[in-house]
């Protein structure tokens, strides 16, 4: 991950100065401030693999437990664009819950991501469903547009390095990720 702009640096500078400390990086001194870029590149490589190790993870689990999708929902699938909607599985939970890595939790809180009020999320071709919105349809679409993009980027790790980067400089609100996602629900389900 190379080019970064000052205003990347500043924005995300918290969130990785915090990781930097986790992953047993001392926090970067003005004498190395050419080195920073350097040292926040490697932060977030570090990240983005533990964060695809666990969505992996997460992802087996979900696969081993769950249910295929319906066929209406095979069809919202393809509507989304998605290319294997059999490889979908769809678990519902009590609550969904975050990663217990710490280094995870500090991100999630600093770009706040995977909140308590989380009600869905997709890792792969698994979804968690809270189970106050199983059969929600447009929680169910919208993750169905959160695997299409996945499948688009190429799977887990490039996703993540995408969203990630995203949630980092612009927010996760307005992540241009989340807003195609938003607006192909929006589409399919007034279809
Ligand atoms: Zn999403």
């Amino acid at each position: 991950m190379n080019g970064f702009d000052e205003s990347f640096v500043l924005r995300a500078s918290g969130t990785i100065v915090r990781c930097c400390i986790e992953l047993g990086l001392s926090h970067p001194k003005p004498a190395l401030l050419p080195d920073v870029p350097r040292i926040f590149a490697f932060a977030i490589e570090m990240l983005l693999l533990l964060a695809a190790a666990s969505a992996t993870e997460q992802e087996l689990k979900i696969l081993r437990d769950s249910v295929s999708l319906s066929a209406e929902q095979i069809a919202d699938a393809h509507a989304i664009g998605m290319k294997e909607p059999d490889r979908v599985r769809l678990l519902c939970v009590e609550t969904v819950l975050r990663s217990t890595q710490p280094q995870l939790r500090a991100t999630c809180d600093a770009i706040n991501f995977f909140t308590l009020a989380t009600l869905g999320l997709t890792l792969g071709y698994g979804t968690f469903i809270g189970l106050d919105r199983w059969g929600d349809r447009l929680l169910v679409v919208h993750e169905f547009a959160d695997v299409s993009q996945c499948e688009r980027l190429g799977g887990i790790l490039p996703f993540l390095r995408r969203y990630l980067f995203e949630c980092l400089t612009i927010g996760y609100a307005a992540a241009p990720l989340e807003l195609e996602a938003n607006a192909l629900t929006a589409r399919v389900c007034v279809e």
